[in-house]
């Protein structure tokens, strides 16, 4: 027999480029028992040793293979509370899947796809968490509804813990709800996790900026700062200000908080014709993949400063805007956005060549001469993300390094008394099951200092 992996269903890149609805079609039971039977039951699993969270990954598969779904996502909850998103968009080739042993020499487990469809399942058949502890009589705030927010808050409120999620926004969910497109994760997942939340008698508490702690550490015993890197990066060159240059956070914003129409469509007028995404992330997929949606847009083009081998996106979403008709022009950085009556007309490019390798192990990119044109009405900066720094410049005694980032010990705890952090508020731009391990890791010495 082949020992081939079992790919999930997909809606075709022709069809599904017109809509906002989730294209992954998961799998079925017998083609997830199929995939799970290919797996070593290794006595040293190298897929475990290479998830952030140490997932008991073959244990889980096992269960498949015995058709126990409850016995599974038991085993997977373990570790994670947020298993139904982390298996749909986190980068598993580069964590648990580029550890698996079968990787070698042909196709490793799809695990982040056994991972979705348990955990998809134990959604549908009302399964989760289990019962909550005694009240403790204290207090958390937790900023920001991102992943860690919402894994710090989950673990305290089964632990006993009234907290409440206080998010500066209209929505909750963070990047989650702003930032990955509802066709790559469905709004379903986030909003169970939500509601798993208010049952366990969580406060959630919108429209609320905090931009210092004096307040919030006056009126509960504990606050964990989960508040993401939200904004983009700017590259610095002229007509960065013309109208139609956007940056990612603002141009995914807007498209991804419109309602679906009775089609599954979201459509922005603001999106151009002719768009050009600057990137080579996942960002910068999802942000073209949501031009490529757009009836009026015509063309939409990614331009990368190194060429595919070296870009951080996924492969899976490579491929995936690949199949939706985006182009790519690597080996190009912009050097202008030249404009007409203040509105962008076109992108001036400068063709690059690979140097020698920088800190990050890639080849260097370095300008030429050469100069590449493409014309263009709408741009999209997806040059990742930063930090907020307007609650550690307005709290004395919390330090942050130079990005904004907040310092932490191995604990969690931050230079202020009673201040946890966690995520990408600390570690900058990072992955979604990262966020959520260090929300469960703060969560945990918030318990034990209270105690
Ligand atoms: Fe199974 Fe691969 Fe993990 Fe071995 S390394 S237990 S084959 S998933």
């Amino acid at each position: 027999m082949d020992d081939v992996r079992i790919k999930m269903q997909t809606v075709p890149g022709e069809v599904r480029k017109h809509d906002f609805k989730p294209f992954l079609l998961g799998y079925a039971k017998e083609e997830a028992i199929q995939e799970a039977k290919r797996c070593l039951n290794c006595p040293i699993p190298r897929c475990q040793a290479a998830c952030p969270i140490n997932n008991d990954i073959p244990k889980f598969i096992q269960k498949i293979v015995e058709d126990d779904l409850e016995a599974a996502y038991k085993i997977i909850r373990a570790k994670s509370s947020q298993s139904e998103i982390c298996g749909t968009v986190c980068p598993h080739e580069d964590q648990c899947e580029g550890g698996c042993v079968k990787g070698i020499k042909g196709d490793s487990i799809a695990i982040g796809s056994l991972e979705r469809y348990i955990s998809k399942w134990a959604r549908e058949n009302g399964i989760d968490t289990g019962d909550k502890a005694s009240d403790k009589g204290k207090k958390v705030a937790c900023i920001g509804s991102g992943p860690a927010s919402l894994a710090c808050a989950e673990e305290l409120a089964i632990q006993g813990y009234k907290v409440s999620i206080i998010e500066k926004e209209t929505f909750l969910g963070g990047v989650l709800t702003w930032g990955i497109p509802s066709y790559r994760l469905e709004r379903e997942a986030v909003d169970h996790k939500i509601e798993v939340l208010k049952d366990l008698g969580v406060d959630f508490i919108t429209d609320t900026q905090i931009d210092d702690l004096a307040k919030v550490r006056a009126d509960y015993d504990a606050v964990f700062l989960g508040t993401g890197a939200p904004n983009s990066n700017l590259m610095g060159i002229p007509g960065e200000d013309l109208k139609g240059v956007y940056h990612a956070d603002v141009f995914l914003t807007k498209i991804n908080m419109l309602p679906l129409d009775e089609e599954g469509k979201r459509v922005w007028e603001g999106c151009g014709k002719k768009v050009v995404v600057v990137g080579g992330g996942n960002v910068a997929m999802d942000a073209a993949r949501n031009a490529i949606r757009q009836p009026q847009t015509e063309e939409v083009t990614i331009v990368y400063r190194r060429t595919e081998n070296e870009m951080p996106a996924c492969k899976e979403e490579l491929d995936h805007a690949k199949e939706e008709g985006i182009i790519f022009a690597t080996l190009r950085n912009p050097v202008e956005f030249i404009g007409e009556d203040g509105s962008l007309k076109e992108v001036v490019c400068a063709v690059m060549e690979l140097g020698e390798p920088d800190s990050s192990g890639r080849r260097r990119p370095v300008e030429t001469e050469k100069r590449f044109r493409i014309e263009a009405d709408t741009v999209v900066l997806a040059l990742g993300f930063s930090n907020d720094k307007t609650i550690g410049a307005n709290t004395d005694d919390l330090d942050t390094d130079k990005w904004g980032c907040f310092l932490i010990d191995e604990e969690g705890r931050t230079s202020a008394k009673g201040v946890y952090a966690g995520g990408d508020a600390v570690t900058g731009a990072a992955t979604v099951v990262k966020a959520m391990a260090a929300g469960i890791k703060a969560a945990r010495t918030i318990i034990e200092d209270l105690k």
